[in-house]
């Protein structure tokens, strides 16, 4: 199965700070910044790169400023095809 890699993005001008989104996270993707908003509020933001884009924090934000994205990663194509083995061969692929 394809790899999915997701990323969010966070109006964090309307963020309250209640980390709800951050307690959602199965990837600890999330924390609450030092600095605050206009509002006075610490604001989320993304700490680690490593997203799925499951939604959950989308989904528990009650402000609803949370958008996720989805790039599904395809394996590699094939760059040999091998034809015609006749007899025992040994093929080595580095990545
Ligand atoms: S989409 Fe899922 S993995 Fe990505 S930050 Fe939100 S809760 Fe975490
Ligand atoms: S759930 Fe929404 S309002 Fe609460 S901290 Fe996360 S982004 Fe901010």
């Amino acid at each position: 199965m394809a790899k999915v890699k997701g990323d969010i993005w966070i109006d964090i001008e309307k963020c309250k700070g209640c980390e709800l989104c951050a307690a959602a996270c199965p990837q600890d993707s999330l924390e609450l910044s030092r600095k605050i908003n206009s509002k006075g509020y610490h604001f989320i933001v993304k700490v680690e790169d490593n997203c799925t884009g499951c939604t959950n924090c989308a989904l528990v934000c009650p402000e609803g400023i949370i958008k996720v994205y989805r790039k599904t990663l395809d394996k590699k194509d094939p760059v040999a095809t091998i034809t015609n083995v006749t007899k025992d061969i040994t093929v080595t692929v580095t990545t």
